[in-house]
C-alpha cells in the first residue's frame, strides 16, 4: 500500500485549496469530503493512484489513511496474480455495511476491467467499477457519483486516450513517476494486461517534458518513465521522437539529475536505447529486461517474440556499452507444458547473464488469457520447487557479485532512515539498495557517496564517504 507523503496541493497545482466548505458543498452530501485509496500491484497502479488522487484532491476531497475516516473508499486493483485479484474481494468484504453509513465504495484498475459489472453482483455495496483504460473520465464519473447516482462504470478498453491530470499527488518527494505509455499491443500468452489496460496510447512528448519541467521546478531529481512496454513509445506529435530521443530530452531538464525507464520488452529494446545511456550519464546505468523464460520453445508458447538467442544478443549489446549497466529481469516458473529439462535453460540463463536482481513467479493462470486453454499445467509444488532452486541460483550470483564491489565508492540518493540511529538507505544509479551509516542529522532526498565495506546477496552496506 502506497502511503502518501504530505505535499500540499497549493505546491502542485499553484492554486489555492477549496475551503472545507466550498469543498463539502462540491460534493454535495456534506460527509463525501474525504477519501482513502488503497494500491495493490505494480507501479504503474501506484502512479495512477497518484493521479486518481490529484483529481480527487482537485475537486475538493481530502485523502485520508484510514478507510473509517473516508467517505469514499477506492481500490486501485491488480489481477496479474490470482492471490492478488483473491486479496481484493476479501478487502472488499471488510467494506459489506460502509454502504449503509453513506460511504461511496469503488473498485478501478485491472480487477474492475476484468471483473466489470459482475463486481456489483458479488460485492452490491460497490458503486463504482472503472479499469485504467477509462481512468480519463473519472472527474465525470465522479460528478455521477456526486450527483447520487449509486452505480457508475468505466469499462472501455476501445480508446485512443492517455490519463492525463493538471494535479498529480505524488507518494514520493524526490522521485517522480511518469506513464509515458499506456496499455499493451503485445499478447503474451498468460497475461491479462492487454485485456485490462487497453491498446498501446503513447503520450505526446511535448505534454511529457511539460511535465518534467513542472516537476524539476517542485524540486523532484530523480524521473522514472513508465510504461508496460516503456520502449514501444511512438510519439503521437509530428516531432515524433524516439524513445531514446525523448530519453535524452528529459534528461536535459534543468534539475533533473537521474532518469530511469521501465519496463522495456526485449523485442524493442534497440542499440541507440544503449547508446542514448552511453552518452548521457543522467540515464541511469539499469536496464529492466524481462526474458521469462530461458527455453526458446517455453517462450514461443507465451508468444514472446523472441528466442533465447534473440534475448541473449539484446543482452550482448547492453554488456558491450563503454559504461557498464546493470542488468534485472523478470521469470516465470512452470508455465504450462515446462518440462524439467526446459527450466533447466532457464537456470542456465541465469548463470550466463548473471543478472543484477531478479523478480520471480510461479505461472498463474489468468481469465481472459490463451495459456489458460493449454494442457500439462504444472502442479503447484513442482512449481514451488522450480521457483525456490531458480531463486537460489539467483542468490549465489547475487552474493558473488556484491562481494566483488566491497571496496567501491557509489551516489546515492538518501531515500529513508532506519530506525537504528546514524543508519540510513537509498539507490545507487544502478538501483543497488544500499544500508550505510552517517553522523549527518538530515539527508533525506540528498545525493551522498557512499563507500561499500560489506555486502550480502540482497544490498549492500557502506559508510558515509566525506
Ligand atoms: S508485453 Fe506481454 S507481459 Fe508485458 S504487458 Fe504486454 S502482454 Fe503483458
Amino acid at each position: 500500500m502506497s502511503r502518501p507523503f504530505d505535499i500540499g496541493l497549493e505546491t502542485l497545482t499553484g492554486q489555492p485549496l477549496l475551503s472545507g466548505n466550498v469543498a463539502r458543498q462540491g460534493v454535495g452530501a456534506g460527509q463525501r469530503g474525504t477519501f482513502f485509496l488503497e494500491t495493490f500491484g505494480c507501479q504503474m497502479n501506484d502512479h495512477d493512484s497518484e493521479k486518481v488522487a490529484g483529481v480527487l484532491l482537485s475537486r475538493g476531497y481530502r485523502q485520508v489513511e484510514k478507510p473509517e475516516a473516508a467517505s469514499l473508499i477506492l481500490y486501485n486493483t491488480c489481477s496479474i496474480r490470482e492471490k492478488a485479484a483473491q486479496k481484493v474481494f476479501s478487502r472488499l468484504g471488510e467494506y459489506r455495511d460502509k454502504q449503509a453509513e453513506g460511504k461511496i465504495i469503488g473498485v478501478l484498475g485491472c480487477v474492475a476491467q476484468q471483473e466489470g459489472e459482475d463486481i456489483f453482483t458479488r460485492a452490491p455495496w460497490v458503486s463504482l467499477v472503472c479499469g485504467s483504460a477509462s481512468y480519463s473520465k473519472l472527474p465525470e464519473m465522479i460528478a455521477q457519483l456526486e450527483a447520487g447516482n449509486h452505480r457508475v462504470t468505466g469499462l472501455d478498453t476501445d480508446t485512443d486516450e492517455t490519463f492525463e491530470t493538471d494535479v498529480t499527488r505524488r507518494d514520493n518527494p524526490w522521485r517522480a513517476y511518469l506513464t509515458i505509455i499506456e496499455g499493451c499491443d503485445k499478447a503474451c500468452s498468460y497475461c491479462v494486461v492487454p485485456y485490462t489496460r487497453g491498446p498501446e496510447r503513447s503520450r505526446a512528448s511535448d505534454s511529457i517534458l511539460r511535465e518534467v519541467r513542472q516537476l524539476a521546478d517542485l524540486g523532484y531529481s530523480e524521473v522514472q518513465l513508465l510504461g508496460q512496454t516503456v520502449n514501444s513509445y511512438a510519439d503521437p506529435t509530428a516531432r515524433r521522437m524516439r524513445f531514446s530521443e525523448l530519453l535524452l530530452a528529459v534528461a536535459e531538464v534543468e534539475g533533473i539529475r537521474r532518469v530511469r525507464f521501465t519496463t522495456s520488452h526485449p523485442s524493442d529494446f534497440t542499440r541507440d536505447i544503449v547508446e542514448a545511456i552511453e552518452s548521457q550519464p543522467k540515464l541511469c546505468d539499469h536496464v529492466h529486461l524481462p526474458v521469462q523464460s530461458g527455453s526458446t520453445r517455453v517462450l514461443r508458447a507465451m508468444q514472446r517474440t523472441y528466442s533465447r538467442e534473440e534475448y541473449l544478443e539484446k543482452i550482448a549489446m547492453i554488456r558491450n556499452a563503454s559504461r557498464p549497466i546493470a542488468i534485472t529481469t523478470d521469470v516465470i516458473v512452470g508455465f504450462p507444458g515446462e518440462t524439467e529439462s526446459e527450466f533447466e535453460e532457464t537456470l542456465s540463463l541465469l548463470s550466463e547473464v548473471k543478472y543484477h536482481n531478479l523478480f520471480s513467479f510461479k505461472y498463474s493462470p489468468r481469465p481472459n488469457t490463451p495459456s489458460l486453454a493449454m494442457r500439462d499445467m504444472i502442479p503447484e509444488e513442482e512449481k514451488g520447487r522450480r521457483l525456490a532452486v531458480l531463486q537460489e541460483r539467483q542468490r549465489e550470483i547475487q552474493t558473488v557479485q556484491h562481494a566483488t564491489l566491497v571496496g567501491e565508492t557509489f551516489e546515492v540518493l538518501v531515500s529513508g532512515k532506519s530506525r537504528r540511529e546514524n543508519q540510513w538507505f537509498g539507490y545507487s544509479t544502478s538501483h543497488r539498495v544500499i544500508n550505510f551509516t552517517s553522523q549527518a542529522t538530515e539527508l533525506l532526498g540528498t545525493y551522498v557517496q557512499v563507500h561499500v565495506t560489506g555486502a550480502g546477496p540482497n544490498n549492500l552496506v557502506g559508510e558515509h564517504a566525506a
